[in-house]
């Protein structure tokens, strides 16, 4: 079995070639242009996929898009590709194709990638957490992407930490994506310790060497990604928390401080079964989450599973 794959992102959209076991055998991509009529798109991705897929037929067709898009895959307002806006991009490369194709907001196709190839194979109940300048992420209970009303997707970074928190984009104030992304902690660096702090990465190298206002901060964002992970334990008891995203490639640096959190606030749950680790699948996770939004909608479930 072959899966095409569309992974369509603010900058790039990269198409595949994926193996039933979850194996890239080709790849390319193009730039992403918010200009870009609907019509060109589909055209553009459906060429690209039609030159990797010279060797052999492909099985169906999976797709992970940024932005929201209701149960049957129609887009809602997208502002890296306005044009997609309405649309339904899977239904419109499977008549292209002639085969079957599904599509899942990119955060939910990273879910679903990492569930059937990555960290979470052999889990039943998985959260994937993204963190780099937002907070994204994925929820699988019982084998199944969780969907709320109307298909929306769960937005696990809005939850609120603190209501006197930062304002943010979602309406809400303190979530935490406002307070534990990137983003969040290198303004919260900015503030604290000026613009030489103004950037989460150079904070994380600054406290790897032995920087003490750098790994105060360090503490304080391993304390905020603990509230938020202790709530999702909390509310979920999942098997597995996969994280993934820039920031958590520093995750020795706050795991003690985030699992502290959650052995002081879990008391409900066995939290200690709860296995936190590191997402594995990397630069592919686009891909791969892609093809497994296919699988996961229109394959057999997988085997190694009770
Ligand atoms: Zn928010």
């Amino acid at each position: 079995m072959i899966i095409a794959a569309v992974d369509i992102g603010g900058s790039k959209i990269a198409l595949g070639l994926v193996s039933g076991e979850g194996r890239l055998l080709a790849e390319s991509r193009f730039a992403t242009d918010p200009a870009m009529p609907y019509a060109e798109l589909v055209e553009r991705i459906r060429q690209g996929l039609t030159a990797l897929s010279q060797e052999g037929p492909v099985s169906g067709i999976g797709i992970g898009c940024t932005g929201r898009m209701d149960a049957k895959g129609v887009f809602q307002a997208n502002s890296f590709l306005p044009n997609l806006e309405g649309r339904n991009l899977a239904e419109d490369l499977g008549l292209a194709f002639g085969v079957p194709a599904a599509v899942e907001n990119d955060a939910d196709a990273a879910a679903l990638g990492e569930f059937r190839w990555g960290s979470g194979r052999g889990s039943r109940s998985m959260i994937f957490v993204t963190v780099s300048t937002g907070i994204g992420g994925g929820v699988i209970l019982g084998g199944q992407l969780f969907r709320g009303l109307d298909g929306c997707h769960p937005e696990i970074g809005h939850h609120v930490i603190d209501p006197s928190g930062p304002a943010c984009f979602c309406r809400a104030s303190g979530c935490w994506e406002s307070l534990a992304s990137g983003t969040a902690l290198g303004r919260r660096g900015e503030q604290m310790q000026g613009e030489a702090y103004g950037d989460a990465r150079r904070i994380c190298d600054l406290a790897e060497q032995g920087d003490p206002a750098a790994q105060e901060l360090v503490q304080k964002e391993a304390r905020y990604l603990g509230l938020g992970l202790a709530n999702l334990i909390t509310l979920f008891a999942p098997e597995r928390i996969v994280l993934g995203g820039g920031l958590m490639n520093r995750w020795s640096l706050f795991e003690a401080g985030a699992r502290a959190v959650i052995r002081a606030q879990c008391g409900l749950v066995p939290w200690q079964k709860v296995s936190l680790v590191r997402a594995s699948l990397g630069s592919q996770t686009g891909l791969l989450g892609a093809a497994a939004v296919w699988v996961q909608r229109f394959s057999a479930p997988p085997t190694d599973r009770g």
